[in-house]
């Protein structure tokens, strides 16, 4: 392999620049060309590379987003989209491809390294930390700090005013932010996909807390949140049922995507660009790079996007007694 092309994909995540300066510094390294391809498989069906060397990954490793910009492309899902994609790599003698991306980046990944035989390595970025074969994908880190920031900001004023929050945190399918972010914050009740805490629960664990001397509450829910309800119906059922409390509820939204990445997000991308580069060179392909116990590692991507991680329980059960 001489020349590898990168590329981020699917919704974007803090981490992912500094994972690609990791990637194009460990070609230099390695003597290897390194091109970029803007905008996801997008840009590989319309040919848009760029060369990149050491220096032009300067200055990145701090910013959040993706300085090769992501995109969703439909037609990469077709057969011709994908035909023209490879034509643009070959023409260009892009031999190998680290994506950076979510499991629908690396389902794309694997259909077309089976269907042209080009080698590819996945980096996990996304916010959620929902892909096999990693403690923590990339960004997850930063939008837990980010969360937390937030929810602090906003106890600030829920205790200036007896107030009750509930506050949606991203999670469609996944409750890690929820629960991590939510521990980490103090909330009192956490909703996730997960669990089914049930109305009855959750009202009475309010009644509780209001008894017990507390002014303010803060309940996290996670989008995907299994109690039935989202969380403006939500703040209509309690203000229904408990009409003492001023229910308020806050968005976080994107704002959880964005943003500096946390030291811990900078050393696991520039740890997995790294392994990354090198696992191509090692003649390795369809593999992802995660974390496992402290240790960089290759998951095989049909692994890593079969299924969820799991929520740990223990942290559950610690959520539960903190809001004793
Ligand atoms: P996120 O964490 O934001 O969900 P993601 O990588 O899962 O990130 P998707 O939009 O699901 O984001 O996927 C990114 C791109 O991967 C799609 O726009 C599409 O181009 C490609 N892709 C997804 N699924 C397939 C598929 N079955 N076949 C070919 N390409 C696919």
């Amino acid at each position: 392999i001489t020349k590898i092309g990168v590329f981020t994909s699917g919704g974007d995540s803090p981490g992912m620049n500094a994972a690609i300066r990791a990637v194009v510094r460990t070609c230099a390294y390695h003597n290897k060309e390194c091109i970029a391809i803007h905008r996801g498989y997008q840009g590989m069906i319309e040919g848009d590379f760029e060369d990149m060397n050491a220096r032009s990954v300067k200055a990145i490793i701090n910013r959040g987003g993706t300085i090769l910009r992501s995109a969703r492309s439909l037609e990469f899902k077709t057969p011709e989209g994908r035909a023209k994609a490879y034509n643009n790599l070959k023409e260009a003698n892009i031999e190998a491809l680290v994506a950076i991306g979510g499991d629908g980046t690396f389902t794309g990944a694997m259909i077309f390294s089976q269907e042209y035989n080009i080698p590819i390595v996945g980096i996990p970025g996304t916010i959620d930390n929902d892909i096999k074969g990693t403690t923590y994908t990339l960004g997850y880190d930063t939008a837990l700090n980010t969360v937390v920031d937030a929810i602090d900001k906003i106890r600030d004023t829920a205790s200036s005013h007896d107030r009750l929050f509930f506050i949606e945190v991203m999670g469609r399918d996944v409750g890690h932010i929820a629960l991590n972010a939510g521990i980490g914050a103090g909330a009192e009740e956490i909703l996730i996909p997960e669990e089914n805490l049930g109305l009855d629960r959750l009202l009475e664990s309010l009644e509780k807390s209001r008894r017990s001397g507390k002014t303010s509450s803060i309940v996290i829910v996670a989008e995907g949140d299994n109690i039935g309800k989202n969380v403006f119906e939500l703040k209509d059922y309690v203000n229904e049922h408990l009409p003492f409390y001023d229910v308020r509820v806050s968005v976080l939204g994107h704002m959880q995507r964005g943003g500096s990445p946390t030291c811990f997000d900078r050393v696991l991308a520039s740890r997995m660009g790294v392994k990354a580069v090198e696992s191509l060179l090692d003649g390795k392909s369809g593999y992802m790079v995660g974390l496992l116990q402290d240790k960089m590692c290759l998951t095989p991507l049909d692994q890593a996007i079969k299924g969820h991680t799991e929520i740990d329980r223990e942290l559950l059960r610690v959520s539960d007694i903190m809001s004793v």
